[in-house]
C-alpha cells in the first residue's frame, strides 16, 4: 500500500494520532526527543514547524527509533506521517511574542510559559515561544507588556524544502476571518504537495459556524480528497486534563458533522483531526457524545505529560526514562485511538 493510501487509512479507521511539536516550536534536540518517544510509543504523525532543519531532527527522533531494539516498540515499525505547520498572520500558532519596555518586571510571566521560553532576563527564546498567549494573560494590566511578531515564512520557498527533508503533508492554520487572502495561501499549500494531505486547521474565535462550513467548502474545492480539517476547540487550550479543557475541541468537530458532512454527501468522508485542548479524555468524550472523528492531535498536553523524562533522554540510547516517557506516551495514545489500523494493514 502507498503511503497516501495508508495515511487514508489510518483516517478512515479514526486510528490517527498526531503529536504537534508546535508549529513555531524550533528547538532541534527537543523535537528529535519527542518525535523518538513518541514513535516508539505508536505515534502515527507528528506536526512540526515548517524548517527543514526541524524536519530533519524529527527524522532524525523517527530513524532512532524504528532501528531502536526495544521491546516497548509499539507502532511494528511503521513510519509516522510528517506534516509542517504553516499560518495565516492573525493565526495564534504562527505568532511569537515579544516583551516590551512596558515591562515592570513582575517576572509572573516566566511561570505561566509551557515551554520554558521566558528566561530570568525576560528575553523570549523565539525558538521555544509557540504563541499561546499564556504570558499576556497573567501580565498585569498595568504594564500590558506583551506583543506578538509574525513567524513569517514564504510557502512557496520554505515548503518543499520541507518536503526534500521529508515531510510528507502540509497544515496551514487559517484560523482568521478573511477569504481570499487564506484561500489564495491554501491554493499555494497544495501546489506544494500536488499528491500529498493537505490540512486546513480551523477554530470558531473568528468565525460563525456558517462561516467555518463556507470555508471548507472552500478549501474542499482545490484539495478535494486531499484534504483534512483539523478541528481546534481552543487553541493551545492548555494542560489541565479534564473534560472541560476538551469540550470545545469535541464541540467543533460536532459542529462540522452536523452541519456538512451529515447533510452534504460530497463531505460525507471528509476527515476530521479534534485538536485545541486535547487530552487523554477526548477521545472518550468524542465517543460518548456520538462524536465521529478521524484522528486527534494533541500538543500541550502531550508534550507535558513526558517533559520531566526528556531531559535525561538521550535520542537511540535506552534508560528509565525512556521506558517511563514511552509508557506515558503510550497510554496517551490507547485512551484516545481504538486502535483497527494494525487490522487493517495488511487488507
Ligand atoms: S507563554 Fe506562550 S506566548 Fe508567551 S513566551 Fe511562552 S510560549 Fe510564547
Ligand atoms: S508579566 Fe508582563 S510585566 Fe511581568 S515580567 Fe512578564 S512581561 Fe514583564
Amino acid at each position: 500500500m502507498d503511503r497516501f493510501s495508508r495515511y487514508k487509512q489510518l483516517l478512515s479507521s479514526s486510528s490517527f494520532f498526531k503529536l504537534v511539536c508546535g508549529a513555531g516550536y524550533e528547538e532541534l534536540e527537543q523535537v528529535s526527543k519527542l518525535t523518538f518517544v513518541y514513535t516508539l510509543a505508536g505515534c502515527t504523525g507528528f506536526d512540526v514547524s515548517a524548517n527543514p532543519l526541524v524536519v530533519e531532527a524529527c527524522n532524525k527522533g523517527i530513524e532512532a527509533a524504528l532501528s531502536f531494539d526495544s521491546p516497548y516498540f509499539s507502532n511494528d515499525g511503521e513510519r509516522p506521517f510528517i506534516t509542517v505547520s504553516v499560518g495565516m498572520p492573525g493565526d495564534h500558532h504562527v505568532r511569537k511574542a515579544v516583551i516590551t519596555q512596558d515591562c515592570i518586571g513582575c517576572n509572573l510571566c516566566i511561570p505561566s510559559c509551557p515551554t520554558e521560553a521566558i528566561p530570568s532576563n525576560l528575553e523570549v527564546i523565539e525558538d521555544r515561544c509557540i504563541g499561546c498567549g499564556n504570558c499576556e494573560a497573567v501580565c498585569p494590566p498595568s504594564a500590558s507588556a506583551i506583543e506578538y511578531i509574525h513567524n513569517e515564512k514564504e510557502i512557496s520557498l520554505v515548503l518543499p524544502l520541507c518536503i526534500q527533508a521529508g515531510a510528507e503533508s502540509v497544515e496551514l492554520h487559517a484560523a482568521i476571518a478573511d477569504d481570499i487572502t487564506t484561500i489564495k495561501e491554501w491554493t499555494t499549500v497544495c501546489e506544494c504537495v500536488p499528491e500529498g494531505i493537505v490540512s486546513m486547521c480551523l477554530d470558531r474565535k473568528h468565525m460563525t459556524n456558517v462561516h467555518l462550513v463556507e470555508r471548507i467548502k472552500l478549501a474542499k474545492e482545490i484539495a478535494d480528497d486531499r484534504l483534512i480539517i483539523q478541528a481546534d476547540g481552543v487553541p493551545m487550550g492548555g494542560s489541565a486534563n479534564n473534560f472541560n479543557t476538551t469540550l470545545q475541541a469535541v464541540a467543533i468537530a460536532d459542529i462540522i458533522n452536523k452541519e456538512l458532512k451529515f447533510k452534504d454527501r460530497k463531505f460525507n468522508n471528509l476527515p476530521i483531526l479534534i485538536s485545541g485542548g486535547t487530552n487523554t479524555l477526548t477521545g472518550k468524550l468524542a465517543r460518548q457524545c456520538g462524536v465521529p472523528f478521524s484522528g486527534i492531535s494533541i500538543g500541550t498536553h502531550a508534550r507535558n505529560i513526558v517533559r520531566p523524562e526528556l531531559e535525561s533522554i538521550v535520542v537511540g540510547e535506552s534508560s528509565i526514562h525512556l521506558t517511563e516517557a514511552i509508557s506515558l506516551a503510550e497510554n496517551l495514545i490507547r485512551s484516545n485511538i481504538i486502535d483497527q489500523s494494525k487490522k487493517l494493514v495488511n487488507c
